[in-house]
């Protein structure tokens, strides 16, 4: 799960880490009182988008009167924000961040990440951090260092101290980096994060050492144990099915294809979105429904599916373990007929009771396209797929 700045930044504080004053803002009027309350002569005007980059797609900017921060909110809000990390179409902006301007003497790059390859968390640091941290890192990777943390003794003195004199940080601000470090670690790990990002940490042209940007992720499998963070969700900045998705408790990430999967497993859903390629297909999602699934379950995977408009074709591709082939038929069956069913339903089983699934299936009246095998059902839903996207009447519902 992410979050934005400002509610990154609100945690960050509270651990005692130095970030700008500023005011989250929903309307242009508010970014106004709120310039207006933190004093000074220059703030930041920042777009609150998940994604990065707003610095350089115009969503950050420094007004250096209040007629600027009119100006700069106007133009911002409720207009779509593009960086490389929205796609084309942008996110539409509907929160700002109005903080006190600070004067940069020079921009840092912190994080902390879970590393999946090294088995803990590393901390990345670069003397080169701001707007071109991802040029660097792929031009000038020797720019930046990587250390992992010892899971079970954390992270140690010694270690935040040669972190901070490998990334050059001035003499007078080195001792208040160190407990900088440990407390960005305390922050990461009490909450569960997966990333804390701080691009850029700045020392100011008087000397101090501020947290200027921060990007917090957290691990979703522990947010069980956040409910303070889990009310930070911003439904605006997800996508509606995923949404949908988390809600019924189904892995759904939708995809660009148009050939719906609807799998049991996560392995067994990758190896179908694979098989799906390899015929000359696109898979249009990953749909795990667990090893539990329902009826219930079934049919919400089915309504997920079909709210795609690119939709040519739906593959089931069910495994029977502990779950039994004729449960999961019937759940099918139940649900197919629930949800009227617009494109061709192309349906492999395989395991316990799969003659008795089967079965179900053939006596359901239901048009449903019966494979063998996985190889077989990845070939007839790209046939089907095809069909349907040539004559879509003819070929489809079942
Ligand atoms: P990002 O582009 O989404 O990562 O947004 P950032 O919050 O990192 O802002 C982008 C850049 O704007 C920073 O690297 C800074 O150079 C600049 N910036 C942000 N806030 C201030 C500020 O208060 N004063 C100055 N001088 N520059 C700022
Ligand atoms: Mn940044």
């Amino acid at each position: 799960m992410k979050i934005h700045e400002y509610q990154a930044k609100a945690i960050l504080s509270r651990y005692g880490i130095s970030v700008p004053a500023g005011i989250a803002c929903f309307s242009v009027e508010e970014a106004i009182l709120a310039a207006e309350k933190l004093g000074g002569n220059k703030w930041a005007v920042k777009a609150q988008i998940y994604a990065g980059g707003r610095g350089k797609g115009g969503g950050v900017k420094l007004a250096k009167s209040i007629a600027e921060v009119r100006q700069f909110a106007e133009a911002m809000l409720f207009a779509p924000l593009i960086t490389h990390q929205t796609g084309p179409q942008g996110q539409i902006v509907r929160r700002l961040y109005v903080e006190r301007g600070v004067d940069i003497n020079h921009e840092y790059y912190l994080a902390l990440v879970v590393d999946r390859a090294a088995q803990c968390v590393s901390l990345i640091a670069s003397n080169a951090g701001g707007v071109d941290i991802e040029e660097v890192a792929a031009s000038t990777p020797e720019k930046i260092q990587r250390f992992q943390i010892d899971p079970l003794k954390g992270l140690n003195l010694q270690d935040a101290e040669r972190i901070v004199s490998g990334i050059n940080l001035p003499e007078s601000c080195q001792s208040a980096a160190v407990a900088m470090l440990a407390s960005l670690y305390k922050a990461f790990d009490e909450n569960d994060a997966s990333l804390l990002e701080i691009n850029p940490l700045v020392v100011t042209s008087d000397n101090h050492l501020i947290a200027l940007d921060a990007k917090m992720n957290f691990d979703d499998n522990a947010l069980f144990r956040h409910p303070e963070i889990v009310a930070l969700r911003d439904p605006d900045e997800e996508d509606p099915l995923e949404v949908e998705a988390a809600r019924h408790k189904l892995s759904y990430i939708p995809l660009d294809g148009d050939i719906a999967c609807l799998v049991n497993g996560a392995g067994l859903a990758m190896a179908t979105m694979d098989i799906i390629k390899l015929y000359g297909g696109n898979p249009a999602n990953f749909l795990d429904v667990g090893g539990g699934a329902t009826v219930e379950k079934v049919t919400e995977a089915f309504k997920l599916m079909l709210e795609n408009v690119n939709l040519q074709a739906i593959l089931v591709n069910i495994f029977g373990g502990i779950m039994r082939c004729d449960v999961i038929a019937e759940g099918v069956v139940l649900a197919a007929r629930e949800v009227k069913l617009t494109v061709p339903l192309i349906i492999r089983l395989e395991g316990t009771n799969v003659e008795l699934g089967k079965k179900i299936l053939a006596d359901s009246g239901l048009a449903i396209i019966a494979a063998d095998n996985m190889a077989d059902a990845a070939r007839k839903a790209v046939d089907a797929a095809a069909r349907h996207r040539a004559e879509p009447v003819n070929n489809g519902g079942v």
